[in-house]
Parts: structure tokens; sequence; C-alpha cells
């Protein structure tokens, strides 16, 4: 099997498989309970949030446990719209953005809120300029993800952090499920922040909403006592654990993993871009990891199953996507038949060169034969 879909999940990394089956067999025990087995699983909870926290650079009473990134950034939109509607109904957005993000804010579009797209340049990154120009008095929260999952579009989080300090009623949340990792993270200038285990080798099921203290929230999941009052549920600790270990080993030897990456991805390009019918949508500040092709002519969904005969595993777009053409590539490159056509390859640290390999020599085959079938 080739696997080169990792932008879509990761596989559990082992050592947090295990984590996760010796947290469940030997703290079985509610955190909320008063004995002594819930205060060990609070215990361990604890000391698993204060890793994550060290590692993202936020404080231990910043996290907030959630199934993944898209309750993650439901809880943050709903939470502030609840908490701050007197402030203002006005949401600054990009096209960019992951369906958890697109949604609920088409939804509260049918609710009397105004979205705004703020300007992307050519590169698809976030145009300062038509920022600070959409940005009125009644505009409550800006959300930008740091990475685009179907390009890899890397924004510039410090810069629009910086301009939007200058309107501290605002709040500014990042979707940054496709950055943690990936990279080092800088979040000072973000109040609030979604992501995902599965993305970075832990468990699907498990994500974050990081809160700066100074942000309320009205919590989106009600109900009784948990780690936060913003997010009502028992909470798991082997789901917590999982995800402190995960997150510590995704950030062992990042460097020599980001130079691995990188080395994949420009052998990558440079055999892509010989295949005459590949049009490459991924540009300068696409991260390495994501490197986004179109194949006029062929059905995306065509060649995803064409390569699986082969046991090699791509994305037409994001998993998510509700679409049938991908409005991020379209907004990259204001074209439909790219837009239309258009496949995900997704790095790992884990690729071999020979699977590129083996992958671009099917791949090569597979336009071969489909091109012939649609004539
Ligand atoms: N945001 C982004 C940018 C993503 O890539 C994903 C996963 N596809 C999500 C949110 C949603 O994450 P989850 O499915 O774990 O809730």
């Amino acid at each position: 099997m080739i696997y080169l879909d990792y932008s879509a999940t990761t596989p559990p990394n082992t050592e947090v498989l295990n984590t996760f089956i010796e947290v469940s067999k030997n703290f079985l025990g509610n955190p909320n309970s008063l004995h002594k087995l819930g205060l060990d699983a609070k215990n361990l909870i604890d000391a698993s949030t204060k890793q994550i926290a060290n590692i993202l650079g936020v404080k231990e009473k910043e996290i907030i446990y959630t199934s993944g990134a898209t309750e993650s950034n439901n809880a943050a939109i709903f939470g502030v719209i609840e908490n701050y509607e007197m402030r203002g109904k006005e949401i600054i957005t990009t096209k960019l953005e992951h369906s958890s993000i697109i949604e609920p804010l088409k939804f509260l579009e049918k609710k009397g809120y105004i979205i705004k797209y703020v300007q992307l340049d050519k590169y698809g990154r976030v145009d300062l300029e038509d920022l600070k120009n959409k940005i009125s008095n009644n505009t409550i929260l800006v959300t930008i993800s740091s990475i685009n999952s179907e390009v890899g579009i890397k924004q510039d989080l410090n810069q629009i952090g910086q301009l939007l300090k200058k309107y501290p009623k605002i709040i500014f949340h990042s979707d940054i499920t496709q950055s943690v990792g990936k990279e080092k993270l800088d979040l000072t200038l973000v109040d609030l922040a979604s992501l995902s285990a599965q993305k970075f080798y832990g468990l699907k099921g498990s994500g974050i909403l990081i809160k700066k203290e100074n942000i309320e929230l009205a919590p989106f999941i009600k109900g009784g006592k948990s780690t936060t009052k913003y997010r009502s549920g028992t909470p798991s600790p082997a789901l917590i654990a999982s995800t402190s270990k995960a997150l510590r080993l995704a950030y062992e030897s990042l460097l020599a993993k980001e130079e691995k990456i990188k080395e994949l991805n420009t052998f990558l390009i440079k055999e892509l871009s010989k295949i005459k019918e590949i049009h490459i949508n991924s540009n300068k500040y696409s991260i390495p990891n994501i490197i986004n092709i179109s194949i006029l002519n062929i059905k995306p969904e065509t060649m995803l199953h064409a390569l699986e005969e082969n046991e090699i595993y791509i994305s037409t777009k994001t998993a998510c996507s509700s679409n049938s053409y991908s409005e991020a590539v379209y907004t990259i490159t204001g074209n439909k038949d790219l837009s239309n056509t258009s496949l995900r390859i997704s790095i790992s640290y884990l690729t071999t060169k020979e699977e590129l390999t083996e992958f671009l020599n099917v791949l090569k085959e597979k336009i071969k034969i489909l091109t012939l079938n649609s004539k």
C-alpha cells in the first residue's frame, strides 16, 4: 500500500496506541468522581494538559478538550456569537476555510449575520489592506485558517494578528489543524485556535480548542462538569493522554522531518512537472506536505479509484467538503476546469522516495489508459 493522504488523516503512532490501551486499563475512574480512582484520572489529565500547553505555548487553563477540529470550530464560532452578540453581526473569513467553518457561517448568514470574504492575492494569501477595509464597528469575529487543507496555502497569522490587535473588540480565531505537528507555532496573537489529534499521528475523535484566558465563550455543548466549563461531558483520560503523547512525538526531530518532506516535495514536483497532462495548483506558499494537481479531462474520482486498484491512496479534495469542485483551487486559480479536476497528494516524513517513484509510474500509466478510454 502507498498512502499519500496524510492531510486527511495520519496513521496513529504505535506509542500513542499503547498509551490509549494502558490508560484505559489503568485509569478507569471518571475524572469527575471524588474518590481516589477519579482523582487519579484527573491527575493524569492535568499532567497531560500541562505537557500540551507547554508544547503549544499556551496556559493550561486555555485548553478545552473537544471531539476534533470540527467541534472546536463550531464551539469557537457559536461560542463567540452568543457571548459577544451585542458587539455586532459581522464575521470576516476567507474562501479557503474548511467546511467546518464555512457551513456554520452559512447557517449564521441565514440567521441574519453578514459574512465577508477577505480578498486573497494570486497565491491565495490574505490581502491585509482588504482585511482592514472589511473591518467595521459591527465586526465581532475574524476566522482564518493557518494552512488551507486542499492546496496547503499558509497564511501569516502574525501579520494578521498584528493588524487585528488594533481592534481589541474583534476576536481572532484560527483553524490550525493542518499546522500542528508540522511546524512550530506562535499563537501569541490568536484568541482562539482549533486542532485535531488525527492530523499528527494521534487518534480520531480527539481535538482541542485553545481559548485565551481573556476571551469569554458561551459553552457550545452544555451539561455537567468537565475539565472546563466550556465543554461538558466526561473527559477521556485515555484520549487526552494519547493526544499529549502524539503532540510530543510530532514535535520530536521536527527539523529533520521538515527537511525530509521538503526533499520529497522537490522530487515529486519536478517529476509531476514533466507530465504534460498535469497542472500543479500548489504554489510557493503551499506547505511541502501538500501537492495539489489537476489532470484536465480526467475526473478526479476516476483517477482516485484507478490508483486505488494499485493500492495507492490520494484524495480528490478534503474528505469533508460537500462541493463537487474544489472551492480552494477555484479561489486560487480562478479556473473552473482546474477546480473540477483537482487531486491532492499529501506526504509525510514516513513517505519514501520509492513510494513516490512507484506512484509516479502508476499515475503515468493510468493517465494513458484513462485518456485513451475517454477518446
Ligand atoms: N479543519 C481542517 C483544516 C481540517 O483539515 C480538518 C480535517 N479534515 C478539520 C478541520 C476537521 O477535523 P476533524 O474531522 O478531526 O473534526
